[in-house]
């Protein structure tokens, strides 16, 4: 069981396509609480910065493109075991490899643009946490 709190974004193409509300939705209906929430944009720095981790993947310079071209909605959701459960709610990296009814296979439109982040990890959910809200900000 992993703890109570994992870090979320609704990328460029899912804001735009008004999937926010359906995927608040989910996320409701999964039982998590919305801790924190906002639209910001990040710039590519910010983009380059967030996924880091990713710096020597073939679709690096993609992904940072992609997740700075436009708004996003990034969020803390509080459930039991969140990180797990958060991605069983997702689906799979691939949208079109996601189960039926995940947020992937209902919002995703291919791989790079697949709707949604979710933290992989309990220490990489408080740093992403970490990177957009400040403690005052969870409630
Ligand atoms: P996320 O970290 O966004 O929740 P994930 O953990 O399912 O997704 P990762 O392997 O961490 O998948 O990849 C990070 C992101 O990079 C993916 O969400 C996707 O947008 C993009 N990505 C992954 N694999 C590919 C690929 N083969 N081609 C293009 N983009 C990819
Ligand atoms: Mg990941």
């Amino acid at each position: 069981m992993s703890g109570k709190r994992t870090f979320t974004m609704i990328k460029p193409t899912a804001y735009k396509n008004n999937c926010t509300g359906q995927i608040i939705q989910k996320i409701y209906e999964g039982g998590f609480h919305i801790a924190a929430m906002k639209i910001t944009k990040l710039s590519k720095k910010d983009a380059e910065k967030f996924y880091e981790i990713h710096a020597e993947r073939p679709f690096y310079g993609e992904l940072v493109d992609f997740m700075s071209s436009g708004p996003i909605v990034a969020a803390i959701l509080e459930k039991e075991n969140a990180v797990e459960d958060y991605r069983k709610l997702i689906g799979a990296t691939n949208p079109a490899e996601a189960e039926k009814g995940t947020v992937r296979a209902m919002c995703g439109t291919s791989i790079g643009e697949n709707a949604v982040h979710g933290s992989d990890s309990d220490d990489n959910a408080k740093i992403e946490g970490d990177f957009f809200f400040s403690e005052r900000e969870l409630h």
